[in-house]
């Protein structure tokens, strides 16, 4: 496996690659959400490049950014294993020669990016596109592979892919769940035992709220009803809302593509999760 560390060895490599790239960029602890998207990425382009990244411009100043888990060693192995051809592992340097201050940056349209974990997270979706729209053209790739766990991310990619005329195509890989249901996320490395136990009831009032969102449900009324056997359980929710899967505006009412979502600490980790309106 090739392991790509600057710029130029990036851009060699991609020149003198035949056939279509895809690629899957991720900030490594990798479970088996990201090798899913490796192996998705494998079936439609014939050359694979995982990029891992802990990308600062993405965290605020009181979130995780220095305990974010890095694995690199495992990473590599598992990629390895998963027959992963190529990686690229720029650092901080590579990334913002100049520091993080005063840089250009990738403004996402605002109805996208100021709601859900735009609202508690100010900046994070600035950080995202930045560093994606960075790897974006280091890579040139045909095709970007990003999850649906990260639900909102990916709209705002894929509608800053169409804004700003970006010759890629953004393909979403499903979330992939534990058996318990639990959403895989490296911060998941970040629960105790018996948070770890408590965690799946997350995703499992997500679908209990999907499956009760029949027309002429009580959306708020569901809503309320979440967030109070979230509570009861431990958990800190920063949102649980049912809302449109494109533009992400808020629904009151059951309608075609809509989602539920959700964020919520337990104990020191955030997790989220989305599940949509069958
Ligand atoms: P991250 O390393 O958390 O930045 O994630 C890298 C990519 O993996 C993003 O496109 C995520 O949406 C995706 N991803 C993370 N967890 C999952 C999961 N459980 N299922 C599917 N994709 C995931």
């Amino acid at each position: 496996m090739a392991i790509l560390k600057d710029i130029a060895s990036l851009r060699q490599w991609r020149q003198s690659l035949r056939g279509t790239l895809a690629l899957v960029p991720t900030m490594g602890n990798l479970h088996d959400g990201h090798l899913a998207l490796v192996k998705l990425a494998a079936t439609r382009a014939e050359q694979v490049l995982v990029s891992i990244y802990v990308n600062p411009l993405q965290f605020g100043p009181r979130e995780d950014f220095a305990n974010y888990p890095r694995t690199l060693d495992r990473d590599l192995q598992r990629l390895q294993e998963a027959g992963c051809q190529t990686v690229f592992t720029p650092d901080d340097g590579l990334m913002y020669p100049r520091g993080r201050q005063d840089i250009s940056v990738v403004m996402p349209p605002h109805s996208l990016s100021t709601v859900l974990c735009g609202a508690s997270r100010p900046g994070h979706f600035v950080g995202v596109c930045t560093v994606l729209n960075k790897l974006l053209h280091m890579a040139s790739p045909e095709i970007l592979i990003l999850g649906e766990k990260d639900y909102q991310q990916l709209r705002i990619v894929q509608q800053i892919v169409a804004d700003l005329n970006l010759n890629v195509q953004v393909l979403p890989g499903p979330l992939q769940r534990e058996t318990d249901g639990l959403a895989y996320s490296s911060r998941n490395t970040f629960l105790s035992l018996a948070e770890r136990q408590v965690a799946p009831l997350l995703a499992a009032t997500l679908f209990d709220l999907a499956r009760r969102s029949i027309s002429g449900a009580d959306v708020p009324g569901l809503a309320a009803a979440g967030r109070e056997r979230l509570e009861q359980a431990g958990f800190l929710p920063d949102y649980l809302e049912l809302r449109d899967g494109q533009s992400l505006r808020a629904v009151t009412a059951p309608q075609p593509d809509a989602r539920w979502f959700a964020a919520a600490r337990l104990g020191q980790t955030r997790l989220i999760d989305n599940v949509i309106v069958p």
